[in-house]
């Protein structure tokens, strides 16, 4: 079941993560899937109830199933670019 975010919604939200690059409906293996991917880093963000979780902590990256980042460097996001 695709999700149903309003698109004017859609182009405020941003990923929460540094590079606040804009949100894509769905994830690259599932486009109808209830999440939101960040075009820029590739975090996946869950939809619960329709309303995006736009949090670090929650994201997925994807290609990297059952291997969640959050135990990892948190460092690790581009950050030289001061
Ligand atoms: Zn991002």
């Amino acid at each position: 079941m695709a999700i149903t975010l309003d698109a004017q919604l859609l182009e405020i939200l941003a990923c929460p993560s540094p590079d606040h690059a804009p949100l894509r409906p769905g994830t690259p293996a599932d486009a109808d899937a209830e999440a939101l991917t960040c075009t820029e880093c590739g975090r996946v963000y869950p939809v619960r109830d329709g309303i995006p979780v736009l949090l670090l902590d929650e994201a997925v990256v994807d290609g990297a199933p059952g291997q969640g980042d959050a135990t990892g460097d948190p460092d690790d996001s581009h950050a030289d670019s001061a």
